[in-house]
């Protein structure tokens, strides 16, 4: 039994024999029986079971997916009725978001008010793509006499959509974008998460999405992911995850020279001017890293500060994470959940000692809890350089790495300095110093006196090692979509 109150409609939908995949409409085990253990990471223990693909799982499901796009059930659907289906969408998902978080929480180890946030960032992103399949204009261009050419603009066919654990809800607007562009999903997500792409099926069949356009494959990445990045029926690929997954993920896609969307990791600057409120930075420097322990793309993982207030600064970190509640996501007290899971946990240790061996300071926290469950004490390091590998590799957990710079340039030179470049902060009074630093910041976004601020008509990725692409807003239209262009000899018009 779970230790916490839990809805009715959770309660019965964990007590399912397994969370199959989704094919054709129809939650199906694989079909060589095999399953995987689904573990809260809040107690370290097996909940429910997920069903573990392999290629003949893969082979179905494509084949269903690509029936589905060729038969043009959804494609082909009038672009209004697939508005009002997709809006339907996220009716329904509201209509069962108690459900639908409390399963994210027991599956990915999520704080509830963060899983309650990623419930309306999934609606909301598909209530802002619901509205796109009346908007998806082609255009006529100049042409030679005689002829008259239409660029259409048309979906790109199968998608794969691979997710990571750290949201598993969150990407139902992915699957509605990819769903409004007219093309087929399938969705793959983390194997530490299976839960809620099921429920996600569940209710784009209810809302009238036709079996075949979305399915989901469940298993690990090495073996269900490779195969779809690799199928000859699956035409691009949508990837969140980590470096080395999406560089192998972009080179095996190559081989068919399909189009691969990678929105991969980060090492987030988040840089703190003499003249900036120190206590609202310090405050969002917190969220930013504890909020999901850490284990978020854009975690302000590397906190830059001006020496003359570096002091102060820490002062006001230490104040908020000293003392902080650390528990299960269920309990409204709780600051601070668990890591993933227990090689997630090990990683977290690890980057702290070597962070440790560096020569860097530990200011607060630095040791695993030595209780059930995979958690770990939020930690900050002072005496950080750039140079040390806590600055510049992803640690995926709540470990805060303070760095100190003297003047603008500097802050500027240490933000840029590393193989990343998803996102960054920027906090200051003076709008020319806004302007000016955000201006040289290679990061697909910069937040001034803001932080982790995401709508779903703006977009959003990375650039160099943090991926391409990109998700949100209306690039994601431009990337789930190809021009065709279809020439008509007109005879002389003139
Ligand atoms: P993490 O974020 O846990 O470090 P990954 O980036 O490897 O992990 O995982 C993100 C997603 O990519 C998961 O859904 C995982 O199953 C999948 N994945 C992992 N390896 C591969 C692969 N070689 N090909 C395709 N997908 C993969």
């Amino acid at each position: 039994m779970y230790n916490y109150p839990i809805s009715e409609a959770a309660r019965s939908t964990l007590a399912r024999e397994i969370f199959g995949h989704v094919i054709d409409g129809q939650v199906v085990p694989s079909l060589d029986g095999r399953t995987m253990d689904i573990v809260d990471p809040a107690r370290g223990e097996s909940v429910a079971r997920a069903a573990l693909g392999g290629e003949a799982d893969v082979d179905r499901a494509v084949a269903s997916s690509r029936k589905a796009f060729d038969d043009g059930t959804w494609r082909l659907l009038d672009p209004q009725d697939k508005e009002r289906r997709l809006r339907r969408m996220s009716q329904l998902l509201l209509e069962r978001r108690d459900e639908v978080a409390e399963l994210d929480v027991i599956d990915a180890g999520l704080l509830r008010w963060y899983v309650d946030f990623t419930v309306d960032f999934a609606a909301n992103g598909i209530d802002y793509y619901s509205g796109w399949p009346t908007k998806i204009n082609g255009s006529i261009p100049p042409a030679p006499p005689n002829f008259s050419v239409r660029q259409e603009r048309i979906p790109i066919g199968v998608i794969g959509l691979i997710t990571p654990w750290n949201g598993p809800i969150s990407v139902f607007g992915s699957v509605a974008a990819a769903l409004a562009t007219g093309n087929s999903v399938i969705l793959k997500p983390a194997e530490q998460t299976p839960m809620t792409a099921v429920l996600m099926a569940e209710i784009a069949f209810e809302a009238g999405i036709p079996p075949g356009a979305f399915n989901v494959l469940q298993g690990p990445g090495s073996s269900v992911g490779a195969a779809l990045v690799a199928h000859r029926g699956v035409d691009a690929i949508s990837f969140t995850g980590s470096v080395p997954t999406g560089s192998a993920i972009q080179a095996a896609a190559s081989k068919r020279v399909k189009r691969v969307s990678l929105e991969l990791g980060g090492k987030s600057a988040f840089i703190v001017f003499p003249d900036a409120d120190i206590e609202a930075a310090a405050a969002a420097s917190q969220m930013a890293v504890w909020g999901t322990s850490g284990q978020v793309c854009t975690a302000g993982s590397r906190v830059l500060v001006h020496s003359s207030i570096k002091d102060q600064f820490l002062a006001a970190v230490l104040k908020g994470t000293e003392g902080m509640n650390i528990g299960s996501g269920f309990d409204p007290s709780t600051q601070l959940g668990p890591v993933v899971s227990s090689e997630q946990l090990e990683r977290v240790s690890s980057y702290v000692q070597i962070g440790r061996d560096e020569g860097a300071t530990v200011a607060s926290g630095g040791s695993r809890l030595d209780i059930p469950g995979y958690f770990h004490e939020p930690t900050v390091f002072t005496g950080v350089t750039n140079d040390m590998r806590i600055a510049q590799e992803e640690i995926f957990g709540p470990v805060m790495a303070i760095l100190e710079f003297e003047d603008e340039a500097e802050a500027v030179q240490i933000a840029n300095d590393t193989d990343y470049g998803l996102a960054a902060g920027v906090w200051t009074s003076d709008l020319d110093t806004s302007q000016r630093v955000s201006a040289a910041l290679h990061a697909g976004t910069v937040w001034i006196n803001s932080y982790q601020m995401v709508y779903p008509s703006v977009s959003y990725g990375g650039v160099k090692l943090s991926g391409h692409g990109r998700n949100l807003g209306a690039a994601s239209i431009d990337e789930l979509t190809q021009i065709k262009s279809v020439w008509t000899k007109t005879g002389d018009a003139r």
